[in-house]
């Protein structure tokens, strides 16, 4: 087989083997395909696509490039849940202990933030002494005693994806659906849970602006993952905003404890118990009121908050800080965005919002980069809300005081103000199973 004649077939449009596609991961994870014909395939796949079965190829074939994650050692119906991802979605800090007191077995591996979007793991980082990495043994252990870990994803996890998904973002091909999709569901089965639940967002914060993208691309993922053997089903959520009113790690500790006792804000709440309410449906296929009324009520008798605590303590994080969150440590400077004129909150442009918190330091541009774990944005006016000139709109967190000026200035950029009141956005559009 020839890496040039897969590439002339993908170029004319035709239909690939499973076992040039397979050749091709392969090749290209172990180095004997190089750079130059990879980028030219992904290329030809970007403008011809791939039908459902090479799509399906593709993502097994990445998925089997490293280790595939045995969970049988896990006593109980595992459960997993991938975000497309937004900013302030803080949303798996929050749905993985709900789940799990509610006695559903969460072994979670999470990524980083990179760019205007937050990655789990480092939230869960500024949390003192939290460990994010944990050997297989201890973090089976773990879910064996308390029904849930949340770690980084392990280095052998889908490896074809890490070259392949490196190698797009420099060849302007990251947006072609196949190659979302394989990237997705690649990692997610080799993560090895029986029941995925997918949160697409849609919304300026995503990279599926576009309603009917984000249903393409949820159908497309939920039907690889159903011919990979998984109960999968997607949820389509709002990313027009940003998710509650906290953008910054330690900041996002905070709010997900809020909304774990209950007290957080509205719009994540309602997120979160909806995408708990679909994990515990694809466990139990009890009905959705059902699944939904045991969601509620674990946030409101204290359950789902004391597994978090159970979690933070398993995994080495210091509980002091859960317990009173006065004590994360607070950024030198903040700053409050005022409103410049009366009026109605008509649009956030929410990648503009993510990228003004890697500004202040809550993120990173390149993988390298380190992080401030205080940094970040309080919103305290969002899309639809009446607002009065003067009124506080957003107070800024940082260590860096030079950057204050620019980063109110793209803030204000970000946020437009209208004399009449938006339409109302939903903020869960439709279930795809
Ligand atoms: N997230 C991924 O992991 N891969 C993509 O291609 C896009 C988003």
């Amino acid at each position: 087989m020839r890496m040039y004649d897969i590439i002339q077939q993908k170029r004319d449009g035709l239909v690939l083997s499973d076992e040039q596609i397979r050749y091709f991961v392969k090749g290209y994870t172990e180095g004997s395909v190089p750079d130059y014909q990879a980028a030219a395939l992904l290329m030809a796949i970007y403008f011809h696509g791939m039908n459902d079965h090479e799509t399906t190829t593709l993502t097994l074939a990445m998925a089997e490039s490293g280790e595939l994650i045995d969970l049988s050692s896990i006593k109980g119906i595992t459960v997993d849940k991938h975000s497309t991802g937004g900013v302030g979605d803080k949303t798996s800090l929050i749905i993985a202990p709900c789940v799990a007191a509610l006695g559903y077995k969460v072994a979670k591996m999470s990524g980083r933030g990179l760019g205007h979007t937050g990655g789990t793991v480092d939230k869960l980082e500024s949390i003192p002494g939290y460990r994010t990495s944990l050997d297989k043994q201890e973090f089976f252990d773990n879910v064996n005693k308390i029904g849930i870990a949340l770690v980084g994803q392990s280095g052998n996890l889908a490896p074809a994806d890490k070259k392949i998904y490196a190698l797009r973002d420099v060849t302007a091909t990251v947006g072609s659906l196949p190659l979302i999709v394989s990237s997705i569901m690649s990692k997610k089965i080799a993560a090895g849970s029986q029941n995925i639940l997918l949160d697409v967002k849609v919304g300026t914060g995503s990279f599926t602006p576009d309603l009917k993208d984000a249903v393409k691309l949820a159908e497309k993922m939920v039907e690889v993952g159903k011919l990979a053997g998984r109960n999968i089903a997607a949820l389509i959520t709002n990313m027009d905003v940003p998710l509650g009113k906290a953008i910054g790690n330690s900041m996002e500790i905070k709010e997900a404890c809020e909304v774990l006792k209950n007290q957080g804000p509205c719009d994540l709440t309602e997120v979160c118990v909806e995408l708990s309410t679909y994990m515990v449906w694809l466990c139990t296929n009890d009905s959705y009121e059902k699944c939904k009324s045991r969601v509620v009520e674990s946030l409101k008798n204290g359950t789902a908050f004391n597994k978090f605590r159970d979690l933070v303590i398993q995994q080495g994080g210091d509980v002091r800080y859960i317990d009173n969150l006065d004590l994360f440590e607070k950024t030198a400077f903040s700053y409050d965005v005022l409103a410049l004129e009366d009026g109605f909150i008509y649009s956030m442009n929410t990648t503009a919002i993510g990228e003004v918190s890697l500004m202040l330091g809550a993120g990173r541009e390149k993988k390298e980069d380190s992080i401030d774990y205080s940094a970040g944005i309080y919103i305290h006016a969002k899309t639809g809300d009446k607002i009065k000139r003067g009124q506080v709109l957003a107070t800024l967190y940082t260590n860096r005081k030079g950057i204050l000026s620019e980063a109110e200035n793209e803030y204000k950029k970000a946020v437009k103000i209208s004399k009449s009141a938006p339409n109302e956005q939903k903020l869960i559009y439709q279930l795809v199973k």
